[in-house]
């Protein structure tokens, strides 16, 4: 049987952009178009050329090898013509492969806020459409606030739906603007617009004000819509958008969607999925969400001891999906309630062979308790937990030692007059019994303290010559002047590992500096062939 292909639209980088607190750089959208590139995507909707210098240069050139490059702008304006339309000028201008413009279909809305005739609203779309046409590309137009202009007048509603449908636009995109409407009145209305418009040329694009964005897409789908539109891990205005990452996984493995669906998203990049949503997170500069329907790390969790044998015996009684398909892993946790087995199990992981009566372990499971008491939280931190076990074990040589640093922080004019600040830090180690100190500048306490530790670790410098520390976060974890700091620092290095560890501290520099040392002490012990 020939599968349906569902087409998938990403507008991360401009509905995505309108999420507070989110701005991306050229680079962040040269990066992220990259990241949907690889991801199977068909279409990558880049921003809003001519609307700012950002989106202006990024639409300088085409900025996608697979997936279809699309620019975002307006109908042209009621009274000129398309070809003086400045809009439409910059759309046309820009480097894509095809255009979405953004109509309204409401008769309040036109009225309102174009302050124009439905007939005049009509002949905005089929110009715009052609002139979209007529420049070589692919056209696409957005029914804005769509399911409620159906409700105040479906026969206006279709006749801007299938206006630009006749114009020629590849997609005819319904939206839920506001994203109030439910799940069975989107099938519902999907249904009457799929009598006038073929499901091939009709989208969805929905919003979470409900809760339901993903729902609402996949109701589209079931009644005949044949491209979603959507940004990763749902971000957007108010309450986001449909979420891409839960969509590609849904109609990639669910049978009721896997057995007639196809989608651009192949096998293996599908096994990435999990990355892509942590990777944008980390470029968002926030925390991925542990509960994430998919990708998140709690996703295929559990802490309860009992249900950890059992799981381990039987995966497919707790888990929808095999965790291995997304990316994402089956995670016994290392926590207060954790037994004995979850215990064994994440060494395991960590490739650590120990007997169930070892009483080093006892010491271990105390160990970890104590110190997760006192904010240490090793399910984010694999690598410290690792260094951790393995030294309470037995198997990690000391190979240097911090006997004492010191940082300090100065800020001061500079000769120019303007405010400058300067870091220094100050280790004393000892390594293979001699005494070293080291001092280093930096931007901050932390990278100067980093750099006086690893300008010279003596014999075993060649072994952290490749690390690099790539994300640094910090969380406060109670608030008031007794506040504790909790870091987390990964690191990569050239053989392309990446690990994360952490630091707890009543002073940030210090939970900083454990952090980094739990680092090199890492890559040192994957790196220093056993004496
Ligand atoms: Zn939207």
């Amino acid at each position: 049987m020939t599968k349906t292909r569902i087409s998938l639209f990403d507008t991360t980088l401009r509905d995505g952009q309108q999420t507070p607190g989110v701005d991306f750089s050229i680079q962040d959208k040269i990066i992220i178009a990259q990241m949907l590139d690889e991801l199977g995507v068909d279409y990558v909707e880049g921003g809003y050329p001519g609307a700012n210098p950002t989106d202006t240069e990024f639409f300088g050139q085409k900025r996608t090898t697979n997936a279809s490059f699309v620019g975002f702008g307006m109908t042209k304006r009621p009274g000129v013509s398309a070809s003086n339309d400045p809009g439409i000028a910059a759309l046309l201008q820009s480097k894509t492969d095809s255009i979405c413009v953004v109509a309204k279909t409401g008769d309040y809305h036109v009225r309102v806020a174009l302050c124009t005739t439905n007939e005049e609203n009509l002949v905005s779309i089929r110009q715009s459409v052609e002139a979209v046409l007529a420049s070589g590309r692919e056209a696409m137009v957005d029914c804005e606030h769509f399911f409620d202009g159906y409700k105040a007048n479906p026969d206006y509603a279709l006749q801007c739906a299938v206006t630009a449908h006749e114009a020629g636009c590849r997609w005819v995109v319904l939206c839920d603007t506001n994203g109030g409407t439910q799940p069975s009145e989107i099938s519902e209305i999907v249904r009457e617009v799929a009598k006038h418009i073929p499901g091939e040329n009709l989208g969805i694009h929905a919003h979470d004000d409900t809760g339901q964005a993903v729902a609402n897409s996949l109701a589209a789908i079931d009644a005949g819509a044949r491209q979603i539109q959507g940004t990763i891990n749902g971000i957007g205005e108010r309450c986001g958008n449909a979420n891409l990452i839960s969509l590609i996984a849904t109609l990639s493995l669910k049978s009721k969607y896997r057995d007639w669906v196809e989608i651009g998203v192949g096998e293996n990049q599908l096994s990435e999925l999990t990355r892509v949503s942590h990777r944008f997170d980390e470029i968002l500069n926030r925390a991925p969400d542990t509960q994430a329907a998919y990708v998140g790390t709690s996703a295929f969790a559990t802490k309860a001891g009992i249900h950890a044998s059992a799981i381990l015996k039987e995966p497919e009684t707790y888990e929808h999906v095999r965790p291995g398909d997304i990316g994402n892993s089956r995670r016994v946790m290392v926590s207060d309630q954790g037994g004995k087995s979850n215990f064994i199990t994440e060494l395991k992981r960590c490739g650590i062979e120990v007997a169930k009566d070892d009483p080093r372990l006892d010491g271990l499971i105390a160990t970890v308790k104590e110190r997760e008491a006192k904010g240490y939280a090793y399910e984010a931190a694999e690598a410290s937990f690792e260094l951790l076990a393995r030294r309470r074990l037995g198997h990690v040589r000391k190979l240097f030692h911090i006997e004492s640093y010191r940082t300090q922080v100065e800020r001061r004019y500079n000769a120019n007059g303007e405010i400058t600040t300067v870091s220094e830090a100050v280790v004393r180690m000892e390594i293979d019994g001699h005494s070293i100190i080291s001092v280093a500048e930096g931007q901050g306490p932390v990278n100067a303290l980093d750099k006086a530790i690893r300008k010279d670790l003596g014999k075993y410098q060649e072994n952290i010559a490749d690390l690099e520390l790539v994300d640094f976060k910090v969380r406060i974890l109670n608030g008031g002047t007794e506040a504790i700091t909790r870091v987390l620092i990964d690191s990569i290095d050239g053989s392309g590992g990446r690990w994360t560890t952490i630091g707890v501290s009543e002073n940030i520099i210090d939970a900083s500096f454990q952090a980094l040392i739990d680092s090199i002490n890492y890559k040192l012990m994957k790196t220093v062939p056993s004496a």
